[in-house]
């Protein structure tokens, strides 16, 4: 059984306790993960902490920091493969998908190598005489960055680059589900020279570690990734520490389709954006929102392309969808998707859980444009598609719009003005036209409403993790007059 371990202010070590990590595709446990409570968490903040007041990190240029974080990215790429096959052993995500996206996390890294010697203050035109006031930008402090066991390797480069790139320091909490690839991702930063203690991961679970680490009083910022009821918690936990916090939470993101769309292209991105990651992507576009005259071709085009989908072991390459992560979560989608058909929802294809071991569950497709169905409301982070259907724009728009959440969209038209129209009005943080699941470092990432608030990506991201300073200084020599004005 392979046995993995924090790293903490520099160095590698044991947990007091351990944990099992399950294979999704077996169901069988096969790694010892060590378990972060309270004192771990102590250990790993104080050591962020200490590596932001003191010793060589507060004393590298922005350029310098810069250098490391390119190093960081040449060595991810150059380990993508091994930590790839690490991340799909522990969490049953395809390694057709983990080694493409490992590879991309790179260039996240290289984005922020770039920008940290970018990130500027600025001069104020104050309107008093004899005085040189500017804003200085300095990091926000040490940050506790919490992700979801899906993408954690992904999940965790948006937050470790712009934080490194402003000068923060960082205490990274895996998820307890699949936490190999981030522990295994330490020997990097390690490798990349970064003083002790400025990057710290550890993994434990939510109540115990997650609570620990984003109460605890030296944290000044959490960057969280992962469902909205957590995510109340976490800012229950902040209002302890007075933490600022940014937050992408999940999504139940519409994907419309007008008649006049290239259905087949549009067909390919559904599958993409509903099945891709066995569905456990946080933008999947879960409720597809098709034109009520071409319901019809469009659901066939989907179902074929549905059932030859290749439902197989997650380290084979030729395999398309693979288990979902925890038996937890296969048995909350089957329980809804039977709830749904109880409801009145029309199956088109999937639906059933495949006898065998590990956790499989088919692409299902369900049909609830002539009832009100649970799985229209709730994000099921699965393989399932709810399907609703319109007769103009304003319905289209409506029902894209019915969801507290606003993470994001697809809409598929040929009609440039309406996609203008349409893309202004829909409430979300993304919007694809004629394309869906598409990322980049460049291009900022988040919510609205109940999909949380902050930016991943881009440069704004990075100044998230700044605070600025106003530095006044006078210029004359002169004595200061009438000390009992404020001036
Ligand atoms: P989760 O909310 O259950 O857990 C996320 C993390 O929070 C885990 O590390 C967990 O241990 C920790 N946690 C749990 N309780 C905590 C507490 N009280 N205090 C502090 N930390 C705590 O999410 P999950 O089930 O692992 O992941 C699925 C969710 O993540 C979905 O809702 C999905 O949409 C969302 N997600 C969002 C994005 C995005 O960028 N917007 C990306 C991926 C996933």
């Amino acid at each position: 059984m392979q046995r993995f371990q924090h790293y903490i202010d520099g160095r590698f070590e044991d947990a007091a306790q351990t944990f099992p990590s399950i294979d999704p595709a077996t169901g069988e446990s096969w790694a010892e993960m060590p378990e972060a409570r309270e004192a771990e968490v102590e250990r790993a903040v104080e050591a962020a902490h200490q590596a932001l007041r003191q010793g060589e990190w507060p004393a590298l240029t922005a350029t310098a920091r810069g250098k490391l974080l390119y190093r960081l990215a040449d060595l991810v790429a150059q380990n993508a493969g091994r930590l790839a096959e690490l991340e799909t052993r522990d969490t049953g995500k395809i390694i057709r998908e983990t080694s493409a996206q490992i590879a991309y996390v790179a260039d996240y890294y290289r984005y922020y190598a770039g920008l940290a010697d970018k990130i500027e203050g600025s001069y104020l035109a104050i309107d008093k005489p004899d005085m040189d006031v500017w804003l200085r930008r300095e990091p926000v402090g040490v940050v506790a960055a919490v992700v979801p066991w899906n993408s954690q390797l992904f999940l965790a480069a948006v937050k470790i680059g712009p934080a490194l790139a402003a000068g923060c320091t960082l205490v990274i909490k895996a998820s307890e589900d699949g936490p190999a690839p981030l522990l295994e991702f330490a020997r990097l930063v390690q490798e990349a020279g970064f003083p002790a203690g400025v990057v710290n991961i550890i993994t434990g679970f939510g109540a115990t570690c997650g609570a620990a680490l984003t109460r605890h009083p030296k944290v000044a910022h959490i960057a969280f990734t992962g469902g909205p009821q957590t995510a109340r918690n976490v800012v229950r936990n902040s209002a302890e520490n007075l933490a600022s916090t940014s937050l992408e939470l999940g999504g139940k993101s519409p994907f419309i389709v007008f008649a006049d769309a290239d259905l087949e292209s549009a067909a390919n991105a559904q599958v993409a954006g509903i099945f891709a990651a066995t569905g456990q992507s946080c933008v999947a576009g879960s409720r597809l929102i098709v034109e009520s005259s071409v319901k019809g071709r469009f659901l066939s085009i989907l179902k074929e392309k549905s059932e030859a989908v290749k439902i197989g072991a997650p380290l084979d390459m030729t395999t398309e969808v693979g288990p979902l992560c925890t038996a937890r979560q296969r048995d909350l989608i089957e329980e809804v998707v039977g709830r749904s058909v109880a409801a009145g929802a029309m199956l088109v294809t999937g639906g059933k859980s495949p006898d065998g071991v590990g956790f499989y569950y088919p692409p299902t497709i369900l049909d609830c444009s002539a009832v009100k169905s649970p799985s229209v409301e709730r994000e099921l982070f699965g393989p399932v598609l709810s399907v609703l259907s319109f007769e103009d724009e304003a319905e289209a728009l409506r029902l894209a719009n019915d969801t507290p959440f606003g993470l994001a969209s697809g809409l598929f038209t040929r009609d440039l003005t309406r996609a203008h129209r349409m893309m202004k009005r829909i409430h979300a943080g993304v919007v694809w036209v004629n394309t869906y699941r598409a990322v980049s470092p460049i291009a900022p990432f988040g919510g609205y409403g109940q999909s949380g608030h902050g930016r991943e990506g881009g440069l704004a991201a990075a100044l998230d993790f700044t605070r600025t300073k106003t530095v006044w200084l006078r210029t004359s020599d002169d004595p200061i007059p009438d000390p009992f004005v404020m001036r």
